[in-house]
């Protein structure tokens, strides 16, 4: 099954570097082991996106093990706009966001990119429409050109500073031992997260995708990095259909909708305002995080526990 198309006239310079990229575009969300069992239509189309509008509707789905993960998932997202996936670990954050991929179809309702079915249009297309930025992004050995180039390969050096530039990363690349040409990846020059996810963010600038799923960085790096990559993000969300996947509550207080997820189920939804208005899981967890509580009432944390 063929995972990208790239375009054939670079084909030749390329083919080493699709080998090693389509290697690792399996790892996007560690789905190392998971061979795809998705087929592809044979009257598929190619995806054609117009404003970017996402709309799942009652989607239900589970790994294939008889276990229900995720259920009833429904939210419509108009093109530009932002929804944030907030929610304990093991709560289908990720796996909502893998159907939108495509990885796995889902087992009930559906779900629609400017109102094709995921399981009408074809699976590299869908591929194409959608980038992904996160501090876990495989960087395939290879150098950093070549893995901020990922998928852009119509792309000269000029547009990948630029990318960099514009992803805060320019600077930390010029300082690498062959800058641009260093070698990065297993065996190569091993890059904090902080920096693994600026090379991500200037391959999604480079991309410019209609769609962006951002999973967010859960290790530490400096408040002044920080500071930089947000920028680079909102830049690059801004009038781009985005889903973010959240850890640090603070960064989503502006999505235009969170969907609170607990054990595969929608526990509450609406903007930050509506959600602590509500006093819920998210007010708890927003508390917590805001240090005005000390940790999540016993309540919450007994549903958390307790399947
Ligand atoms: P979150 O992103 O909210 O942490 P996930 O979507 O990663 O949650 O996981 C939801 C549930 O699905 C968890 O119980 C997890 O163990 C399970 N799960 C995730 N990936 C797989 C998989 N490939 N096969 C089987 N179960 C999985």
């Amino acid at each position: 099954s063929q995972q990208f198309i790239w375009p054939m006239a670079q084909f030749g310079q390329i083919i080493n570097m699709y080998q090693r990229a389509r290697a690792s575009s399996e790892r996007i969300f560690g789905l190392m082991d998971e061979p795809s069992r998705i087929e592809e239509n044979p009257d598929a189309d190619p995806l054609d996106v117009e404003a970017g509008e996402v709309v799942y509707d009652d989607v239900t789905f589970g790994y294939g093990d008889g276990e229900t993960i995720v259920e009833d998932i429904s939210f419509e997202v108009p093109g530009g706009d932002t929804l944030a996936l907030v929610g304990p670990t093991g709560a289908g954050k990720s796996t909502v966001l893998k159907l939108l991929l495509r990885m796995y179809d889902v087992d009930e309702g559906t779900i629609e990119i400017d109102g094709q079915d995921l399981r009408d249009v074809t699976i590299p297309s869908i591929r194409r429409a959608i980038g992904y930025v996160s501090q876990d992004t495989f960087l395939f050995y290879g150098t950093v050109e070549e893995n901020i180039l990922y998928g852009s390969f119509d792309a000269d050096r000029e547009a990948v500073v630029e990318a960099a530039k514009a992803a805060e990363a320019h600077e930390f690349i010029q300082n690498l031992p062959e800058g641009y040409d260093t070698m990065v990846g297993e065996r190569g020059v091993k890059l904090s997260g902080g920096q693994r996810q600026r090379v991500a963010i200037a391959r999604a600038i480079l991309k410019d995708p209609d769609i962006l799923i951002l999973d967010e960085a859960t290790s530490d790096v400096d408040t002044e990095t920080e500071m930089l990559i947000q920028r680079s993000l909102d830049d690059l969300t801004e009038n781009r259909t985005t889903f973010t996947i959240a850890h640090r509550l603070s960064t989503i207080k502006d999505a235009d909708q969170i969907v609170v997820l607990e054990d595969g189920h929608i526990v509450e939804r609406g903007t930050h305002e509506d959600l602590l208005a509500e006093d819920g899981l998210y007010a708890n967890l927003w508390g917590v995080q805001a240090g005005e509580i000390d940790e999540l009432p016993e309540e919450f944390v007994r549903r958390a526990t307790e399947r």
